[in-house]
């Protein structure tokens, strides 16, 4: 199918691009094109203007410090993911986005443009959500950072505004000695998640939890973190008895109704799997201090 008829502008500037959004209100922002372009070719999005922000100066970049990774808008997934400064201080990244699609679209498609189309189902806002991190958005008014858990309202709606363009990601670092580690259930490779959970977890030298994070995506509306599990978990030397506790906690966290290929209880089932191999996993790795 072809899209809608549409006016396409490639400004330059930042000030250019947000004001051309904030002149149409059915322009919109065009990055990657990989989910953007087949959303129009199934008339399932019909926008008027598409302002293409791959030439827009100082969109380009990744910075690696003590805050952690700092994304710029126009970084494409493969950039990230194989970027040897991240891989060294949070290889977690690099875990997460071999599950985002396969390499032609993540060449082409952005890490800011996944967050900004925020499908509860994609790995790269459950990692905002996961690392606690957050987007700045720059529109009419200025510059405004939203943390992670206030980005993501609910399926496919955040809370940039249409005349906003979210300049950055900011992703914060590991904790010291922490272990992580993510996985998915997926019909096919390269697939959305059906579900999937993320986990980064540190140990004092009993092998009690000093400190859990944990996510999930697929399960509702948006990514989650699982906060009731963390709390059940946090003190514990993850006996059998405390993991059974996280995951039951867990389990109302799954909100999406029965689908076509998919179930609720079936959901809930993967939930629970993730959520123990992925402590497990993690746990592992903060007790070895690997980073691979
Ligand atoms: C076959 C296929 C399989 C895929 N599988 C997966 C998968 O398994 N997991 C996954 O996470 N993704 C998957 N994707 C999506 C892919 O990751 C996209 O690259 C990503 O979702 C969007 O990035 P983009 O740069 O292409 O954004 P675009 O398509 O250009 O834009 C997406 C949306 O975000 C808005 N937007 C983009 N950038 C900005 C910005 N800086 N500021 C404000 N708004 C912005 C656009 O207006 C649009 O609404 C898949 C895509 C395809 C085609």
């Amino acid at each position: 199918m072809k899209p809608p008829i549409f006016d396409y502008q490639a400004p330059v500037t930042i000030a250019d691009a947000v004001r051309l959004l904030a002149g149409d209100a059915d322009a919109v922002v065009l990055a990657g094109g990989q989910t953007l372009l087949p959303a129009m070719n199934f008339r399932a999005a019909n926008p008027t203007l598409l302002v293409d922000i791959q030439h827009v100066a100082g969109l380009r970049g990744i910075a690696v410090g003590d805050d952690g990774v700092v994304v710029k808008a126009m970084v494409r997934h493969r950039e990230l993911e194989l970027d040897a400064a991240v891989l060294r201080v949070n290889p977690l990244v690099a875990e997460v986005m071999q599950h985002v699609a396969h390499i032609p679209i993540r060449t082409r498609g952005t890490v800011v443009g996944s967050l900004c189309h925020g499908d509860p189902s994609a790995e790269m806002p459950l990692l905002l959500v996961l690392l606690g991190g957050s987007v700045i958005a720059q529109g009419p008014a200025g510059q405004r950072e939203i943390a992670a858990e206030d980005f993501f309202q609910s399926f496919l709606t955040t809370a940039r505004r249409q005349d906003e363009i979210v300049v950055e990601a900011r992703f914060p670092p590991l904790p010291p000695g922490a272990g992580w580690a993510f996985d998915e259930v997926t019909r096919r490779h390269g697939d959305y998640a059906i579900v999937g959970v993320g986990c980064v977890l540190a140990l004092d030298d009993d092998g009690r939890v000093t400190g859990v994070r944990l996510a999930a995506c697929g399960i509702a509306d948006r990514p989650v973190r699982l906060k009731a599990a963390e709390a059940l978990l946090n003190g514990t030397a993850l006996g059998v008895s405390d993991l059974d506790a996280a995951v039951a906690a867990s389990l109302p966290a799954v909100t999406q109704p029965d689908e076509m290929h998919v179930s609720a209880s079936y959901r809930r089932r993967a939930l629970g799997t993730l959520i123990r191999r992925m402590v497990a996993k993690a746990a592992q790795r903060a007790r070895t201090g690997t980073m691979q």
